[in-house]
């Protein structure tokens, strides 16, 4: 029987998204991770992005997650880290509401997104092609922000961003909680797995394994609350959730070794 690549845990079967009913879904019972039985082409998941980036004109939709700009100042407060001066990478930068906080900010900054166009104010600052990604400068920072669940390969990914880094730099991956309350309170409904482009869905204990495997060191969780909303009430509640870390949102700074 297949065992969980970051825990060894056996797998039952999950819900499959309803634009691909056949891309059956599994989830292991020990550490939560929400992967496919069969892992879709590249060619399939490029089919639905294009699908999403037509749609949205360009946006980027469910393909990129929706970080603004208060999302994205107040993700980069809670690492806790001065950018100014830094070289940072924005890998999957999607319609650039964070690029645009960090340049706000004095960081020297370049975007990687191989889906969709380039923004005007940012195309000077914007790459699409792998290739020209190996031949840069190492950063100082890397911001993966709701990207590696779309990941076929996450450790591969993973890796190769750590070779973008210089010694010491460091990684900030934030993605979907799959052992957050709405996810546990959902069962099989949980909204992140009707998207068909989330291919693999991490609790904190599988994405520790992911990054460690990846070559990252000094792993630590962000529980510091990140706002989400402009309403105070929810961004109350959404800050206890952060706190106790059970919130619908994994953010983890790493190192590279
Ligand atoms: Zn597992």
């Amino acid at each position: 029987m297949e065992k969980c690549k970051w825990c060894g845990g056996i797998f039952h079967c999950y819900k499959s998204p309803g634009l691909k009913p056949d891309w059956v879904r599994k989830r292991c019972k020990s550490c939560c991770y929400i992967s496919y039985k069969t892992p879709p082409t590249p060619d399939q998941l490029d089919e639905i992005y294009l699908q999403a980036w037509q749609k949205d004109r360009g946006v980027g939709g469910f393909a990129t997650g929706s970080t603004n700009t208060l999302i994205s100042h107040s993700l980069i407060q809670s690492t806790g880290l001065n950018c100014k001066g830094l070289r940072c990478l924005d890998y999957g930068a999607g319609s650039g509401a964070l690029s645009r906080v960090l340049i706000s900010l004095g960081a020297d900054v370049l975007c990687y997104e191989p889906y969709g166009p380039a923004p005007s104010d940012l195309a000077s600052f914007w790459i699409q092609n792998q290739r020209e990604l190996n031949a840069v400068e190492p950063f100082d920072l890397v911001f993966f922000v709701e990207v590696i669940e779309h990941a076929i390969e996450p450790v591969a990914v993973c890796r190769d961003i750590n070779q973008l880094l210089k010694h010491g730099g460091k990684l900030i991956v934030t993605t979907p909680n799959s052992l957050g309350l709405t996810a546990r309170l959902s069962g099989q409904s949980w909204r992140e797995t009707e998207n068909a482009t989330h291919i693999g869905l991490f609790s904190n204990q599988a994405l520790v394994q992911c990054l460690r495997q990846s070559g990252f060191v000094n792993l630590t969780r962000l529980k510091r609350p990140v706002r989400y909303s402009n309403s105070r009430i929810k961004s109350f509640f959404l800050s206890i959730l952060q706190i106790c870390g059970i919130d619908g949102g994994l953010r983890v700074i790493a190192e590279k070794k």
